[in-house]
């Protein structure tokens, strides 16, 4: 049994209900547990800048799933919720991006963990910090919270506070 973090944003549609619906498709995978999810948070796109605001959230999963198969689960959630996507880093209906998996340096043709632009995101960091504030990034022994204080809260606001998994899955 293996601890990841999973990165979740939405900014077409009904943006909490993606979310919502996406960490309802991972809790139902028999080899996934949703242990933890952070507050909904606003925030400002970044990259490509004339888009709507997003909602991110960070999760933590306990899972038996190697992180190649985290990710073809991730990407098949991408697709039942009819990802559409226009432009690189342009607006879409769901991305699931895998952040960590255990304490493992991961680079294959498909997949890169830790996700290389997780230290440089606020969306990411803020919420990740409030799920898993000692988590280590295997690339660079470095805190979640050392990077955050280097790349500041700007652009990320909280925008619900979630209690629990299973209120948040089922609100
Ligand atoms: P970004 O990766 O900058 O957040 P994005 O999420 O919009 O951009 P996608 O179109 O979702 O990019 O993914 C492009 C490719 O990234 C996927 O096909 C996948 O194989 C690859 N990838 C590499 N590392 C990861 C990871 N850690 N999590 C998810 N996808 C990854
Ligand atoms: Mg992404
Ligand atoms: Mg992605």
């Amino acid at each position: 049994m293996v601890t990841a973090y999973i990165s979740l944003g939405s900014n077409m549609g009904d943006k909490e209900q993606a979310l919502q619906h996406a960490v309802q498709l991972l809790q139902k995978n028999e080899y996934v547990n949703v242990t933890k999810v952070s507050s909904i948070y606003d925030t400002d796109p970044v990259g490509y800048e004339d888009q709507d605001v997003f909602l991110n959230i960070v999760i933590e999963v306990e899972t038996t799933l190697s992180a190649q198969q985290l990710l073809v689960t991730c990407q098949e959630i991408e697709q039942q919720l009819k990802r559409v996507r226009i432009i690189r880093w342009g607006p879409r209906t769901i991305d699931l991006d895998i952040l960590l998996y255990n304490h493992e340096n991961i680079e294959t043709e498909t997949l890169i963990v830790p996700h290389p632009r997780m230290h440089e995101r606020a969306f990411v960091l803020v919420p990740l910090m409030e799920i898993a504030k000692d988590a280590v990034l295997p690339t660079t022994e470095r805190t979640v919270a050392s990077y955050l204080e280097e790349v500041g809260h700007a652009g990320v606001r909280v925008f619900k506070e979630i209690d629990d998994v299973e209120g948040f899955i089922h609100s």
